[in-house]
């Protein structure tokens, strides 16, 4: 593929601008670590500064104050404008992150789906109306903007971050500041052109790239009045940190996990393997749900474990560059990402861990690795407990339904689930006892934009984005309180 034309500026108030921290940062592609772009802006505190002004104009001039139908009419044409383009967004997020060029193309389409899904609620913003209730008070409540937000995401689908969270923030009538991973602003910064010919009025999207520097910056921003965060555990608490310590802006987190899937004797073993190869594997496992903690029934467990082998095997044939569109799997995100993978494999070596299949760079070299599945180790190995973030998961068996649940629950995360089982009051019975907030019944995980998603425990702080609850998360709710004693006769 010939490089389009990158951006290489910032994007604020509606216009293209070089950054004034004067400082850049490199993109280089994961397939061979060439450079694919370097001079990238790092955003630093004026440039940071200068968004918010511009987000701050807006929202008191512009898109703060139009009626809810203008913000929809906008709202939909950009979705128009990225489908249009999905084709161009889909080859940078593919450049940038390696990520097969058809995921790279389902995940681009994802985000006009949700700028219509919430154009919707724009004009359908309702408070409520209390009765009196003997009270002589009348009670309104109303939902409000809550003014300048901002979003910092991580780089494994770049435009859905982007879409989950500027879309309801946008439809509630705030403004937005977001800001890609370094390791994949590309797509993100192309959208500042298709954003300006939507007609969004200028400040109402701003586009600032950078490291976890420039994320701080937003995190700690005392003019920021929400910030929802897409990311690690360890760069979620320093986000909640610099929230508290500024403004006590709002934050949502959206974090990692360690999902597991429970997969019972008398699961369909077809669907069951499909899930756990297929769907494990999409983006090469760099997915927050892909559930990597597979926990199937003993009488079962040598059947399904060598077909989910033979699975892997099948797919690493389909490893190979991006840009094909035969490509299965790519290379991870970058040098730093497969370290990290290869250090966890090495490490569950020493925890007694066995490797199945992989477990090692893939003959290809660079940043591709292996499908991976591991068998035995300690309860405590790394493998079993923390998010390796890679094509590699893990496999225990147990006896009882009751084990299979303690198994799953004891870990620090609670991002997601997945049930495997033919019974339909087994799999309701185990999902209402699974510590995770969102849970598949005979599937992988898929979040839709119209499902409320997030994670328990340490994946996630409570919040929620997408449908009406992700709407909710960017308004303020203000009580309005009516003294029916005033003035009355
Ligand atoms: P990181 O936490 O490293 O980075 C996420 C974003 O935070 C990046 O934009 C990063 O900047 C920025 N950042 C880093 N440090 C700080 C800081 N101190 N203050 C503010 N911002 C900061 O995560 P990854 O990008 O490596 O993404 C992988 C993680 O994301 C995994 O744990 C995965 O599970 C999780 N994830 C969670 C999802 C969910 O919905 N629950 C969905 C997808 C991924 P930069 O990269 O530019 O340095």
């Amino acid at each position: 593929m010939t490089l389009p034309h990158l951006k290489n500026k910032l994007f604020i108030n509606n216009e293209y601008v070089a950054s004034r921290s004067g400082e850049v940062l490199t993109v280089r592609s994961p397939r061979d670590e060439s450079i694919l772009a370097e001079d990238i802006p790092r955003a630093g505190k004026l440039d940071v500064d200068d968004a918010v002004q511009a987000a701050q104009a807006a929202f008191k001039t512009s898109w703060g104050i139009i009626s809810g139908n203008e913000r929809a009419k906008i709202m939909l044409k950009f979705a128009d404008i990225l489908e249009e383009n999905a084709a161009l967004l889909a080859g940078l997020e593919m450049m940038a992150m390696g990520q097969p060029i058809s995921v790279a193309l389902e995940l681009a389409k994802m985000a006009p789906a949700m700028f219509r899904h919430y154009a919707g609620y724009c004009d359908k913003i309702y408070g409520e109306v209390l009765p009196e209730d003997g009270n002589e008070q009348y009670s309104l409540v109303q939902y409000q903007p809550i003014g300048v937000c901002a979003g910092i995401a991580a780089w494994n689908a770049t435009l859905v971050f982007f879409a989950v969270k500027v879309a309801p923030a946008l439809a509630a009538g705030n403004t937005f500041i977001f800001k890609p991973s370094e390791k994949s602003p590309l797509a993100a910064l192309a959208l500042g052109d298709l954003i300006a010919c939507a007609g969004f009025p200028p400040g109402a999207i701003n586009i600032v790239t950078g490291s976890g520097e420039t994320g701080s910056l937003l995190a700690s921003h005392m003019l920021i009045r929400k910030i929802s965060f897409t990311g690690s555990l360890a760069a979620g608490r320093k986000v909640q940190q610099a929230a508290t310590a500024s403004n006590l802006k709002s934050v949502t987190l959206e974090l990692g996990g360690k999902s597991p899937s429970i997969i019972f004797e008398d699961a369909d073993m077809e669907n069951a393997v499909n899930h756990s190869s297929s769907s494990f594997l999409l983006n090469s496992g760099q997915i927050c749900i892909a559930a990597s903690r597979i926990l199937v029934h003993q009488k079962i467990a040598e059947a399904f474990t060598s077909h989910l082998q033979a699975r892997f095997e099948a797919l690493a044939h389909a490893m190979g560059d991006p840009e094909s569109p035969e490509t299965f799997l790519g290379p991870l995100a970058d040098r730093a990402q497969t370290e990290s993978v290869l250090e966890f494999f090495s490490q569950g070596r020493k925890d007694g861990v066995q490797f199945l299949i992989g477990g090692t760079k893939h003959e290809k070299g660079g940043n591709y690795v292996q499908p991976t599945i591991m068998v035995g180790g300690r309860l405590d190995s790394v493998t079993w407990t923390k998010e390796i973030f890679g094509p590699a998961l893990s496999i225990r068996t147990f006896e009882t339904e009751e084990e299979a649940i303690q198994l799953a629950n004891d870990t620090s995360f609670g991002l997601s689930a997945c049930v495997y089982t033919s019974d339909i009051a087994r799999a309701l019975r185990v999902s209402g006892l699974i510590e995770a907030g969102n849970i598949a019944i005979n599937s992988a995980y898929r979040p839709g934009h119209t499902v409320p998603f997030g994670g328990w425990k340490e994946s996630g702080n409570g919040a929620r984005e997408g449908g009406l609850a992700g709407l909710k998360s960017y308004m303020e709710t203000k009580s309005i309180l009516i003294n029916m004693k005033v003035g009355r006769r």
